[in-house]
């Protein structure tokens, strides 16, 4: 099973990311996202993790994906390649390249012009992403001034109802334990209480306006007095006669941060909610870029190591060969052999991957990979019994030594 674990950013959004494992260079994020994902892990309980994980199986990071990259590796030529079928699903990636590309094209688009570049690379998509571009492709028809992101708001204005619905039979309960969290913070001092008035504000005005994004508001705010949290335990530590005040304000600031984990949170609805719907209300308000990046990261050409790295896999080019960012994060610390079991639809596909790496070796003349192919099949053969059949690769290496 993959562990994940969800992260709120900003308003209204939630991403999950597959439990980053620090020393794993594999998956390493941008440090944004890492400093994300340290303030959701401090702010959320076990038992409220495990909820919201549970909630959101197939949804990618928002982050960058970074495979490791190996300066210099003789891999990095092949995934600078546009079109080449993941080792594991077959399914035809994207380069960075053609990623920029997609970007670029979509990114201010609207209209025709969007509907042609969504179209582009939609087959490939898993269900999810794919569903998303139909939907977006059939708002954009009937909004043809929309650009990306305002499109997602006119879902969104849709689907606004269903969301609201889901909120209304607790809404007392709501306002007895926001009435509680008012009178705790009316004792915090300072900054500390300027920044959670401010906050509580905002938690209030969603909930009682249950507005669209009510349900997400409960996570950002935990997420903020987290935050304050940490900026009294900085000053506590900076400034010593100061330290009962700020002992003061963390003991409320936790009981508030307590409070504020009893409202109702997304994990509660999650029996409600789609994957499709999910999508809609995290990405609703991000820029044109950030929708566009996470529409198509699931078929980015990735660097995946055959036997995890985790269970001491070599950070060799032998080790290594190239899946999609889904596959990469399914595959994760499972062994080519577990990882078959699992999935048994997918055991040619190592075959048609090294197939299409001959191809491209041949053609391209990547002397640096001539012996590629021979270490990939071992490895292959030693992680899962399967062998790869790679005579095209051997003729070719005949006749260069002939010549
Ligand atoms: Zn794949």
């Amino acid at each position: 099973m993959l562990n994940k674990v969800i992260y709120f950013i900003g308003k209204h959004m939630i991403n999950s990311i597959n439990q980053i494992n620090k020393s794993n260079s594999e998956f390493l994020y941008s440090n944004y996202n890492q400093r994300q994902f340290n303030v959701l892990n401090q702010d959320l309980s076990a038992p409220e993790q495990l909820k919201i994980s549970n909630f959101k199986k197939e949804i990618l990071p928002a982050g960058y994906f970074q495979s490791v990259a190996f300066v210099g590796s003789s891999i990095n030529l092949l995934k600078k390649q546009p079109d080449v079928h993941c080792m594991y699903c077959n399914v035809l990636m994207l380069s960075e390249n053609q990623q920029r590309d997609f970007i670029s094209e979509v990114k201010h688009a609207k209209g025709k012009a969007l509907i042609n570049g969504l179209n582009k690379y939609k087959e490939r998509l898993p269900k999810t992403e794919k569903k998303i571009c139909d939907l977006l492709i059939t708002t954009a028809e009937n909004h043809p001034n929309c650009e990306l992101n305002n499109l997602l708001e006119e879902l969104i204005k849709e689907k606004g109802n269903k969301f609201l619905q889901i909120e209304a039979p607790n809404f007392d309960k709501h306002k007895k334990i926001l009435d509680e969290i008012v009178k705790k913070a009316e004792h915090l001092t300072g900054q500390a209480k300027i920044q959670t008035d401010e906050s509580i504000k905002n938690l209030k005005n969603s909930f009682i306006q249950r507005d669209e994004h009510a349900l997400f508001a409960r996570e950002k705010f935990i997420q903020e007095i987290g935050k304050y949290i940490r900026i009294e335990k900085k000053l506590q530590k900076a400034n010593r006669k100061k330290q009962n005040t700020n002992r003061e304000n963390l003991n409320y600031l936790e009981t508030i941060k307590n409070k504020a984990l009893k409202l109702p949170s997304i994990g509660t609805y999650s029996n409600f909610l789609s994957n499709v719907d999910d999508f809609i209300i995290n990405y609703a308000g991000k820029s044109n870029k950030r929708i566009a990046q996470r529409l198509i990261r699931p078929i980015i050409s990735s660097i995946d190591h055959v036997k995890p790295r985790k269970l001491k896999g070599e950070d060799t080019a032998a080790n290594t060969g190239l899946a999609c960012v889904k596959c990469n994060m399914e595959k994760n610390y499972k062994t080519l052999f577990e990882f078959i079991k699992e999935k048994p639809q997918i055991v040619h596909n190592p075959q048609n991957f090294i197939d299409n790496v001959i191809e491209l070796i041949i053609n391209n003349k990547f002397k640096q990979l001539y012996s590629y192919p021979a270490e990939f099949r071992e490895t292959v053969k030693k992680e899962s019994g399967i062998t790869l059949n790679i005579s095209r690769m051997e003729e070719f290496l005949k006749t260069k030594q002939k010549s």
